[in-house]
C-alpha cells in the first residue's frame, strides 16, 4: 500500500506542479489514512485515494470592480468544487491577498474530511480570492462582492454549493453577496451560511467555530480526568475564530492571556479583555496595537521583534494553545519552546496552522492534539444548522443551537476516539480524525459507481 500512496502523491505533484499547501494537506491525510488502505484492499481497488485527490470541478474567474477613485481593477475568484459524495458542497471564502489555487484547493480537500466527520449530509468545497479588503472602504467592498457573486452565482444553490465565510469575509461581506444573488435570480433561498439574523442567519453561526473549538479540548481533557478550567491558554488571531474561543475559555472558567493579527500580538498576562478587543477588531476594525494603548499593562509585540523563525505568541507559557489564525503559524521550534514551557494541548482552530514537523513532534513527545478537521468543525456544522433553518422556514433559539454544536463537537470526539482505538492507535486523534472523515465519502463513492 505504501506504493500505492507515493504513487498517489506524485502524480498530484506532477499534475498539479507549484501547489505546495495542497500537497502538505494531502501528505497527513494519506499519512495517516495507511492503517486503513493496509486493512482494506477495496479503496485501492476502486482507485478512491486518486480520483479524490482530484476536485469534481475548479472555477477561476476574473472579478473587475471600481475602486473609489474610479479606477478600474481586477482580482482572481476561485471556486473549487471538491467533493459532493455526500450532500452539496460546502465550504468557507476567503478574501485575502495570499489567495490563490494552491491555498483553495488545500482548504477544499480538508473541508471534505471535515464536513463527512459532523455527521451531517455535506459535501466539501471552498472558495476566495485574492482580494484585500484591508485598507477598502464599504463601497469598494460591496462593489467588490457584488462582482464576485454575479459570477459565483451561476455555480451555487441551496442544494447544489452553499458558500460561507472564512478569513476577510464576515458578516458584511456576506450580506453585500446575498444582495446581488437575490437581485440576479428573485429568489430567496438558502445559497449562503453566515447571513445576518434578520434574513436567515442563524443564532449562535458567528460563535460555533470558537465555541466549538473550546467544546473539543475539553471533551478531549475531560477523556483524561482533566478540564480547561483554571488552565493559563495562549491563543493566536484576533478574528472570528479567536474571538470566540476566548469568549468561551471564559465561559468555562480558563484563562486566555494572547491574542494577535498580522501586525504583532498582545500578551495580557491578567487575561484577555474581550470588551476591549471586540471594540477594537469587530467595531472599528483597528490593529492590535490599540489594545496596549488602552491597557499598559498589556504587553504588544510588534511582528518585527518576533524571534527569527518563530511566532512570538507561542513563547509564553501555558497549559493550552489555541492557534486560531491561519495555516503553518506554529512550526518545529513554535511546538518545542510550547513543550519546554509545560503546554499540553495544541488545539487547531485554524485550518492547518501546525506543519507537519510540528504534529510529528507532538506525536512523538505525547503532547495531546485536537486537530483542524475535527476540532474547527463547529463552523461549519453550525452552517448546515442554519441551512436545516432555512429550508423548513424555522428560527431555533440561541440555547438550541448550543446544545446541537456541543452534541456535534462530542459525536466528532468520540468517532475520532472510537477510531484511533479500532486502529490499535488509541489517542491519536489525527489519524482517527483522518479515517472516520474518509472511510464514510470512500465508502459512499464506492455506492455511487464510477462518476
Ligand atoms: P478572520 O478574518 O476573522 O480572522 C483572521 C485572524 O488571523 C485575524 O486576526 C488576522 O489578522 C489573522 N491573520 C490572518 N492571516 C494572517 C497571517 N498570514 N499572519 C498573521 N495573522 C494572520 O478569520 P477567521 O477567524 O474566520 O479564520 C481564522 C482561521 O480559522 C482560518 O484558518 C480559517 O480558515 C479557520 N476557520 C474559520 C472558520 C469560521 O467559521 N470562520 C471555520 C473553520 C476554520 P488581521 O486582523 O491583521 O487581518
Amino acid at each position: 500500500m505504501e506504493n500505492y500512496v507515493e504513487n498517489a502523491l506524485k502524480a498530484t505533484i506532477h499534475s498539479t506542479p507549484g501547489q505546495t499547501e495542497f500537497y502538505q494537506a494531502v501528505k497527513e491525510v494519506l499519512t495517516s489514512l495507511k492503517p486503513l488502505l493496509d486493512a482494506d484492499p477495496k479503496y485501492a481497488h476502486y482507485n478512491i485515494v486518486e480520483r479524490i485527490l482530484i476536485p469534481d470541478r475548479q472555477i477561476i474567474f476574473r472579478v473587475p470592480w471600481i475602486d473609489d477613485a474610479g479606477k478600474i481593477r481586477s482580482n482572481i475568484g476561485y471556486r473549487v468544487q471538491f467533493s459532493n459524495a455526500i450532500g452539496p458542497y460546502k465550504g468557507g471564502l476567503r478574501f485575502h491577498p495570499s489567495v490563490n489555487l494552491s491555498i483553495i484547493k488545500f482548504l477544499g480537500f480538508e473541508q471534505i474530511f471535515k464536513n463527512s466527520l459532523t455527521g451531517l449530509a455535506i459535501g466539501g468545497g471552498k472558495g476566495g480570492s485574492d482580494f484585500d479588503p484591508k485598507g477598502k472602504s464599504e463601497g469598494e467592498i460591496m462593489r467588490f462582492c457584488q462582482s464576485f457573486m454575479i459570477e459565483l452565482s451561476k455555480y451555487i444553490g441551496e442544494t447544489i454549493d452553499v458558500p460561507a465565510g472564512d478569513i476577510g469575509v464576515g458578516g458584511r461581506e456576506i450580506g453585500f453577496m446575498y444582495g446581488t444573488y437575490k437581485r440576479l435570480t428573485n429568489r430567496y433561498e438558502g445559497i449562503l451560511t453566515g447571513k445576518g439574523l434578520n434574513w436567515g442567519g442563524s443564532l449562535a453561526r458567528t460563535e460555533a467555530t470558537g465555541f466549538g473549538s473550546v467544546y473539543f479540548a475539553e471533551n478531549i481533557l475531560n477523556n483524561i480526568g482533566d478540564s480547561i478550567k483554571g488552565k493559563t491558554c495562549t491563543i493566536s488571531g484576533s478574528g472570528n475564530v479567536a474571538i470566540y474561543t476566548i469568549q468561551k475559555l471564559y465561559e468555562l472558567e480558563a484563562k486566555p492571556v494572547t491574542c494577535s493579527d498580522s501586525h504583532g500580538m498582545i500578551y495580557d498576562k491578567n487575561g484577555i479583555d474581550l470588551t476591549l478587543l471586540k471594540t477594537i477588531k469587530e467595531v472599528h476594525r483597528q490593529s492590535l496595537s490599540e489594545y496596549a494603548k488602552a491597557k499598559p499593562d498589556a504587553q504588544y509585540i510588534p511582528i518585527e521583534a518576533y524571534p527569527k523563525g518563530m511566532n512570538a505568541v507561542w513563547s509564553i507559557p501555558c497549559f493550552a494553545a489555541f492557534p486560531s489564525a491561519t495555516q503553518n503559524e506554529l512550526n518545529l521550534e513554535d511546538i518545542k519552546t510550547l513543550h519546554k514551557n509545560g503546554c499540553r494541548l495544541v488545539n487547531e482552530g485554524a485550518n492547518m496552522p501546525s506543519t507537519l514537523d510540528a504534529i510529528a513532534y507532538m506525536q512523538e513527545n505525547k503532547i495531546l492534539f485536537g486537530p483542524a478537521k475535527a476540532a474547527n468543525a463547529g463552523g461549519v456544522a453550525t452552517s448546515q444548522l442554519e441551512m436545516s433553518q432555512n429550508a423548513s422556514m424555522q428560527k431555533w433559539h440561541f440555547a438550541k443551537v448550543d446544545t446541537k454544536l456541543r452534541d456535534i463537537m462530542k459525536h466528532i470526539f468520540d468517532l475520532s476516539y472510537a477510531t484511533s482505538q479500532e486502529f490499535n492507535d488509541e489517542g491519536n486523534l489525527l489519524l482517527g480524525a483522518n479515517i472516520a472523515g474518509f472511510r464514510k465519502v470512500a465508502d459512499s463513492m464506492i455506492d455511487q459507481g464510477v462518476v
